[in-house]
């Protein structure tokens, strides 16, 4: 329809096929699926072994130029990609993405199902609890956290008990509680006996915890669901068993002596796996257009690596065959979200992709360039209506050339597609293509599918089509071996552009004592501001001549990263001045939910 309706309305105006009939269709047999409710099933990992011998489809990666506040739409086009391949170009193909947060959901994103023509429905069971994995991981978490207070309490009253936990004395604790939303005041707490001055209630019971605890300092803090450490294990595991290895190994605290602790140590990572069984299952849904889709792990990739999960990744390239397309979705702009995705993802799938997608839309472009920075809801200033060929050009010889050039340290060819909106001109498009092919993309093409689906978006499905038939000739940035402070520099340089990385003296000293635990071959995950190529948010294009800033750095051994936080990155997002959830609301006799998008 032209105008386009809302996302709401496009999404209720299609009924979704029964999950059962998606399942048969996608080839599954009828004790793969377990169905949750009528659109949505987990699909069971025995389904890997049925299909071991059936050889991978093509893995195609999106990924983005950096994010402006006028938004870059890389959910709609992984999902009028996959419509165009299966509906209209006759490919087996499958979406992956990751679970939306409920932060982002009812802060400033209102959802993240994609948009126009492109999402995937029913939109509102996406963007809500979907099958529940993140309360799973949420309680996951604070079942650690909780445990760790237990034991502590237990050992001060019975001295007599001799076991690991008894050196807890001035224990530090790395296994911080979470939250499934955005909530800053709960950000960082020392809890001693003068610090008892929260007024939340909520947080009143962890206070007696301390009361009783002999009023022992201890350093907590919140994190987002979405960004913890389980989390990561839930995307990165390769099976039951891998999950609960890892979860066994997190390092949830060390000891007086320095040791670490671990969650096995504290005798609950069976608890753990028991609360993740389920999860660990992606799960299956459709596009508007039927094509499959599997949702599985969760977003922030920069604060977390932010990829959707091996696991559904691996079946869904087992499910399409040698001839399908899986496209999966990599968080934020290449430099953050691509570069976990190859130095984290890949290396412990072992999985390649074939061709890199990378998203730009003209607006950004233009703020890239130097246009005007926007707030949230203010109205679009004449720059980013008008055509203005002079700020397309910068932005494309700054950031999207440097971000095409950083998929290609990796050594993954690049097709760029151009999400166009309505205010793009013929001309703006034109030279954002042709510029792109001049920075090195092996095709770079306009897609309409948020205005028109999959058939707007056929040009950019040849254009993946024809890059996957060209040698990959995939390598890491850095290998294993390298030093920890030798990989943070080389992300700093060679994909962030920075002269050089700065350590705290806290971060040093972190560095050495992951040395000598023998943790010093993990990929790193950098938590980093993703507004910008450098540490500061405000600047654009691609910033040059400045130093990295290592504040801290954290270790997720279950994971199997290290952790760096640069600037002033929090793990803990805040909600914007007027969150989204001011106009989520339901109809009581209808069910019916609105304000999201
Ligand atoms: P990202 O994945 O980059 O965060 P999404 O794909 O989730 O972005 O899209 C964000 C919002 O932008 C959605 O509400 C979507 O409807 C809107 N959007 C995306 N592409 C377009 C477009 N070409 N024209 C208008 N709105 C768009």
């Amino acid at each position: 329809l032209s105008p386009v309706p809302s996302d709401i309305e496009i999404s209720r105006a299609q009924t979704p096929k029964p999950v059962d009939q998606l399942a048969q269709e996608i080839g599954l047999l009828q004790e793969e699926t377990e169905a949750y409710g009528r659109t949505k099933a987990k699909v069971r990992l025995s389904l890997l072994d049925r299909l071991r011998e059936q050889p991978d489809g093509k893995y195609v990666l999106v990924a983005g130029i950096t994010p402006t506040p006028l938004g870059e739409g890389k959910s709609t086009v992984v999902i009028g990609l996959v419509q165009a391949l299966s509906a209209h170009l006759k490919l087996n193909s499958f979406a992956c993405l990751r679970q939306p947060s409920q932060g982002p959901t009812f802060g400033v994103k209102g959802g993240a199902a994609g948009g126009g023509y492109a999402q995937v429905i029913p939109m509102e069971e996406f963007n809500l609890h979907l099958t529940g994995d993140i309360h799973a991981i949420t309680a996951a978490n604070n079942l650690v956290a909780a445990a760790i207070d237990a034991r502590m309490l237990h050992e001060a009253t019975q001295t007599d008990k001799v076991t690991v936990m008894s050196q807890f004395g001035a224990i530090v604790i790395s296994q911080w509680r979470v939250m499934p939303s955005e909530c800053r005041v709960v950000l960082k707490m020392i809890l001693t006996s003068q610090s008892v001055t929260f007024e939340l209630n909520f947080l009143l019971c962890l206070f007696k915890t301390i009361i009783k605890l002999n009023l022992r300092k201890v350093h907590t803090q919140f994190d987002i669901a979405v960004a913890s450490e389980i989390m990561a294990i839930l995307a990165l595991a390769d099976g039951l068993g891998d999950m609960k290895t890892r979860l066994g190994r997190m390092v949830v605290g060390s000891s007086r002596s320095g040791q670490p602790i671990t969650a096995e140590d504290l005798g609950v990572s069976g608890a753990l796996a028991v609360l993740m069984k389920d999860a660990i299952k992606p799960t299956l849904m459709q596009t508007l257009e039927g094509s499959p889709v599997f949702v599985h792990a969760g977003p922030f990739a920069n604060i977390a690596h932010g990829n959707s999960s091996v696991l559904a990744d691996k079946l869904a390239l087992k499910l399409v065959g040698e001839d399908g397309f899986v496209v999966t979705e990599a968080g934020f702009g290449a430099d953050i979200g691509m570069e976990k995705f190859f130095n984290i993802k890949c290396r412990a799938s072992g999985l390649r992709p074939n061709v890199v997608v990378l998203v730009a839309t003209v607006r950004a472009l233009k703020m890239h360039g130097g246009g005007p920075n926007v707030s949230a809801g203010s109205p679009l200033p004449r720059e980013y209506i008008d055509e203005n060929l002079s700020l397309v050009t910068k932005g494309c010889s700054s950031n999207l050339r440097k971000q095409i050039q950083i998929a290609h340290l990796f050594g993954v060819p690049v097709v760029v597609a151009l999400n166009v909106f309505k205010t793009d001109t013929q001309a703006e498009i034109d030279l954002v293509c042709q510029m792109a092919k001049e920075s090195g993309a092996a095709d770079a093409v306009p897609c309409h599918h948020w205005a028109r689906g999959g058939r707007g978006s056929v040009d950019l499905a040849q254009a993946v089509k024809q890059a996957s038939s060209q040698p990959s000739h995939f390598q890491f940035l850095y290998s294993q071996e390298t030093p920890i402070v030798e990989k943070i520099r080389m992300i700093a340089q060679k994909v962030y552009g920075a002269d050089d990385i700065e350590l705290s003296p806290e971060a040093q000293a972190k560095i050495d004592y992951y040395n000598q635990q023998g943790y010093g071959k993990l990929p790193i995950c950098m938590a980093k501001t993703h507004l910008s190529l450098s540490h500061l948010p405000e600047k654009k294009g691609t910033p040059t001549g400045f130093t990295l800033p290592i504040r801290d750095i954290r270790a997720s051994i279950g994971a199997g990263f290290i952790y760096p936080l640069v600037g002033t990155m929090s793990t803990m997002p805040g909600l914007p001045t007027r969150p989204c959830f001011y106009d989520i609301d339901l109809d009581p006799v209808t069910e019916e939910i609105t304000g999201l998008f």
